[in-house]
């Protein structure tokens, strides 16, 4: 049987809905929740990102501010435009795109946003909230497969999970929300040094793609039956295309994200709720543990 598609269209969709109807209430009483980019350089994805980001904010009603700084900024302008912006009472959430142009510290920056509009999740006080189980905002793509997984009724407890992929954006924080108590999957994280990782992914009952290499999942590497979710995004002669052999997993797995219509809408559906949770002026209410 043809697997199930994830369709992060559809989970996208109702995540909008429910921000829009907070950014209404919100709105109500005379806050209308601000949300500001910061764009540094002239990568063409990083516009495309940033220009759907705003289009996003727009659609549920969330005023944006945009920041471009030229490539050749220092770090210290950069630094100082976040450290303005998070000082500035208008502004309720602050996203840093990222990749930052080369021999600029992301690090350093991204610690320049007062946690509490980090709408990314990836300050490292946040970071180590979800370490911690504490409520605080979560990283929009791990957030996102969540969402995913919780909106088709896909259990987690349990489960054997594999994460291919240990960056701080994608795979080590989906793992810890995945790991965390209430949630309760039994996670491995893979990486380029891993060793016979066809074999350790076919033991997966969700599997995770977070590399960066188009179709690297081939069939053979998906236990029938399996989950898999794709959080690649690779732009090819073919069009966008995700890490997984998509055509050929889908007869295998029992559910299977595409690409594009996947992860990436979730990524910024749960930017906006993030958003909204700052809005509403409290860490503690910004994400969830599952
Ligand atoms: P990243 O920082 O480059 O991390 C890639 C990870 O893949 C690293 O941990 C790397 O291992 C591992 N890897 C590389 N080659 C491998 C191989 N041959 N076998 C096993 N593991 C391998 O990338 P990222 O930021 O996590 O992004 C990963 C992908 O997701 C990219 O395609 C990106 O565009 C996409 N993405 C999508 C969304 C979305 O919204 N859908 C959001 C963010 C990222 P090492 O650590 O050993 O180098």
């Amino acid at each position: 049987m043809a697997a199930l598609v994830l369709s992060g269209r559809e989970v996208a969709a109702a995540v909008m809905e429910e921000v829009a109807a907070e950014v209404d209430a919100l709105a109500s009483s005379d806050h209308v929740p601000g949300l500001a980019t910061v764009l540094v350089g002239e990568d063409p994805a990083s516009h495309t990102y940033v220009r759907a980001k705003r289009r996003d904010a727009a659609k549920v009603g969330i005023r944006s501010i945009h920041h471009q700084l030229d490539a050749d900024s220092s770090q210290e302008q950069i630094e100082d435009l976040v450290r303005s912006l998070s000082a500035d009472p208008g502004v309720d959430g602050i996203l840093v795109q990222l990749p930052l142009p080369r021999g600029l510290d992301e690090g350093r920056v991204v610690g320049c946003i007062d946690p509490g509009k980090d709408v990314d999740g990836l300050h490292t006080q946040n970071l180590g909230r979800l370490v911690a189980e504490l409520p605080g905002p979560r990283p929009c793509t791990p957030a996102g497969v969540m969402r995913i997984l919780s909106h088709y009724d896909l259990p987690i407890s349990g489960r054997r999970v594999v994460i291919i992929g240990r960056s701080f954006l994608v795979g080590k924080p989906l793992a810890l929300l995945m790991a965390t108590k209430g949630a309760d999957a039994t996670v491995t994280i893979a990486h380029s040094r891993t060793v016979e990782l066809e074999a350790l992914a076919r033991e997966a009952d969700i599997l995770v793609a977070a590399v960066g290499r188009p179709k690297m999942v081939k069939a053979t590497w998906v236990k029938p039956g399996a989950v898999v979710i794709d959080v690649g995004i690779n732009r090819t002669d073919e069009g966008l295309v995700g890490d997984v052999d998509y055509a050929e997993v889908k007869k295998v797995a029992s559910a299977v994200t595409p690409v594009p219509g996947g992860v990436g809408l979730m990524t910024r559906a749960m930017l906006m709720s993030n958003t909204v949770a700052a809005a509403r002026g409290n860490i503690s209410g910004m994400g969830g543990v599952s």
